[in-house]
């Protein structure tokens, strides 16, 4: 059965969101990805950023009662009507209850769960090195994608690199401990929903893409 409605699950920096992105376009289905989400809502000032914005600086999980509106919207968008990734969705146990739930009521099924695996010592380089243009989004690495200067879909074509505030060796740990300890929980979970599939994320990005278009069909 092809997979066309599922979750990119693994750690910060194992590489869901430069899959989702590269997946996004092949498939026509749209990345949710609820730190973006987070992001733009800090950037623009809006209530839910104001609340959201400490715990991302710390590198600490925002609140699930944060994420419900967010995720039950946004779902409900035309743009899903044939699919969506989720990336950075759920994190916790709750929210994983929360989005069967949200499921029911859309009348949708789960496909699958992709959990991108990648030993936790190469976390913290990705981590450090990455850069993401602040216009179209797109993620490069100091070592080993080093960011172009030209290239920007978003704008006139120059990228704008910048790393994120939470990519620093001061907050990066906290985000792995956070992982680690709410958000892995979840491998177990969607194992014993029988949804659960693994890729190797250690290999580089187009490895990884042909894995996992392998297993989406
Ligand atoms: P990400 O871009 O997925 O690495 O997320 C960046 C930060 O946004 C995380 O460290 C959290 O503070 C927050 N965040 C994103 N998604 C969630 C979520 N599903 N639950 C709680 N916090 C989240």
């Amino acid at each position: 059965m092809a997979i066309r409605r599922l979750i990119l699950l693994g750690a910060p920096g194992a590489g869901k969101g430069t899959q989702a992105q590269i997946l996004e376009k092949h498939y026509a289905i749209p990345q949710i990805s609820t730190g973006d989400m987070l992001r733009a809502a800090v950037k623009a000032g809006t209530p839910l950023g104001l609340e959201a914005k400490d715990f991302m600086a710390k590198g600490e999980l925002v609140p699930d009662s944060l994420l419900m509106g967010l995720i039950q919207d946004r779902m409900q968008k035309e743009d899903t009507k044939n699919g969506w990734i989720l990336d950075g969705f759920p994190r916790t146990p709750g929210q994983a209850d929360h989005l069967d739930a949200l499921l029911t009521r859309l009348e949708q099924n789960l496909d699958g769960v992709i959990l991108i695996d990648v030993p936790e010592a190469i976390l913290t380089e990705r981590l450090v090195g990455r850069r993401t243009c602040g216009i179209c989004k797109k993620v490069a690495h100091i070592t080993f994608d080093p960011p172009e200067a030209e290239g920007c879909t978003a704008s006139d074509g120059q990228h704008q690199w910048q790393q994120r505030p939470d990519d620093t060796l001061e907050v990066v740990p906290k985000r792995l401990a956070e992982y680690r300890e709410k958000t892995e929980p979840l491998i177990a979970y969607y194992q014993e929903h029988d949804k659960l599939h693994t890729v190797d994320g250690s290999v580089n990005t187009n490895l990884v893409q042909v894995s996992l278009r392998e297993l989406m069909g």
